[in-house]
């Protein structure tokens, strides 16, 4: 096997303590089943030698591994599990272990979340200044929900504030319809172009590597993503190490997207939209998972699918039960859905940073009170308990592609840390 014949071959080099490869990560994290596939490992790689594999779109070694750990420390299921630690530190749970229903969950200062984002959360929203519900005055046609997150980037490109915004638009290839892909848009039109959710994880940070695209020598770039690829950024710019080709000191706004799961593209849309239900995916003009339901319509204001949203599990990515970050807390601005009512979105501002870009485009924008600011507190504490029982999971030896990670760590500390890796 490759991955051995390059350890053989430097064989006697003594290792530094607490080398991590990226065999380990792959181990650990992708061959597991856990990879929510934000990309984190492919930027923060200072050799550039993890890539995106052409039909899983997993991270993949495309070069040699130097042992650096960087892309272990700072994967979100990885190095950087800091949710993991959340709830248990935190929580009144029950004897059994469980956390009773509607009890409130706290973050104090032993949590990790104070490294990632320097502050402290606080309680129910976390470390909100302030909260809206937000809609564009002009909202594009294929807006999510109120078109907040266009209408502030083409705002902070209008202003000068940014050179670019990291997005996820509809891929070119006639093959994938539905399928988001990252994107770093550089004027409004291609912003107008990429509204809208796609329920897929593009490993967006990997397309930090700006250099396929022209802009100024030292550009500015907002990042819209997910919550996990939000931390991944945080995380990578509150520890300075040289970086590869990804610039990920170029990020100067990022706007979570409220998420309590995402999918995978080929099991959602190929498999149980289009093969089982018979869905148009030319047609569709807006895929939603709200109130509990997966709801596709198509162009002609068709409604093709309203089903609740436990149909479609099979096709989530497994790495999401055990995010606990539903709200984004690591980003500057955080917005959804829930807790606004419909056309609308949920805004809640946690830095200074983000506060300029919502007062920049405010001429763009109409405010309201949030509806429900309890809706966002309930389904925060849901998406922790899920989290939270999920790392108590027994291990199913029957589950595809899941591997007892307690074991797997066991095994190489038995053999000089040598990684249980798949033949490739
Ligand atoms: C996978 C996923 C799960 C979500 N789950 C929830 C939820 O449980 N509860 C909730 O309240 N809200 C959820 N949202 C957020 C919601 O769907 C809207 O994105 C949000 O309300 C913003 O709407 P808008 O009209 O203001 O944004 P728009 O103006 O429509 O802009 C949306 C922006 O998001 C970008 N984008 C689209 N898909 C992705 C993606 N997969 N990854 C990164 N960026 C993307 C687009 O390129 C665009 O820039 C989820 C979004 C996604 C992508
Ligand atoms: S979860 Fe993110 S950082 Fe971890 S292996 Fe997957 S893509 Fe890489
Ligand atoms: S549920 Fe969590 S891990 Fe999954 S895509 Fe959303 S933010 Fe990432």
């Amino acid at each position: 096997m490759k991955a051995y014949r390059i350890r053989d071959e430097i064989n006697g080099i003594e290792e530094p303590p607490g080398k991590t490869w990226f065999w380990e990560l792959q181990a650990g994290v992708i061959d597991a089943g856990r990879c929510i596939q934000c990309g984190t490992c492919v930027a923060a790689c200072p050799s550039n030698s993890i890539g995106i594999h052409e039909d899983t779109d997993l991270p993949e070694l495309v070069k040699m591994c130097t042992g650096c750990s960087l892309c272990w420390d700072y994967c979100p299921r990885g190095g950087l599990r800091y949710e993991a630690l959340w709830p248990p530190s935190t929580v009144d749970a029950g004897a059994d272990g469980t956390i009773p229903e509607g009890a409130v969950v706290r973050a104090d200062a032993s949590d990790n979340y104070w490294k990632i984002t320097g502050g402290p959360p606080g309680d129910g929203l976390g470390a909100v200044t302030d909260s809206y519900a937000v809609r564009a005055g002009a909202r594009p046609d294929d807006a999510q929900d109120g078109g907040v997150v266009s209408a502030l980037l083409i705002a902070a490109l209008a202003g000068g504030e940014i050179d670019g915004a990291l997005v996820t638009r509809p891929s070119d290839d006639p093959d994938e319809p539905w399928k988001g892909v990252p994107h770093v848009a550089t004027t409004a039109k291609e912003i107008t172009d990429a509204a809208g959710s796609f329920y897929n994880q593009t490993m967006a940070l990997a397309e930090l590597d700006l250099s396929r695209y022209e802009l100024p020598a030292k550009p500015r770039i907002a990042v819209v993503g997910t919550p996990c690829e939000i931390q991944g950024i945080r995380a990578m710019q509150s520890r300075r190490w040289p970086t590869g080709a990804h610039r990920i000191d170029a990020v100067v706004l990022t706007i979570a997207l409220l998420c309590t799961k995402s999918f995978d593209y080929q099991g959602l849309m190929l498999q149980l939209l289009a093969k089982d239900r018979g869905i148009d995916l030319e047609r569709v003009s807006k895929v939603d998972v709200i109130r509990g339901r997966m709801i596709v319509e198509y162009r002609d204001g068709e409604v093709a699918v309203d089903e609740p949203i436990k149909n479609f599990h099979g096709a989530a990515l497994k790495g999401c039960d055990e995010c606990a970050d539903f709200l984004g807390r690591s980003a500057d601005l955080s917005v959804g859905s829930v807790g606004s009512m419909d056309g609308w979105s949920s805004v809640l501002v946690r830095t200074e940073r983000g506060r300029k870009a919502l007062d920049n485009a405010r001429g763009r924008l109409d405010f309201r009170e949030l509806d429900d600011p309890a809706a966002l507190v309930k389904l925060d504490n849901f998406d922790k308990k899920i989290a939270f029982d999920s790392l108590r999971r027994p291990f199913d030896p029957d589950a595809p592609l899941f591997i007892d990670y307690a074991e797997h760590v066991a095994s190489y500390q038995d053999t000089d840390r040598a990684p249980v890796v798949a033949d490739r």
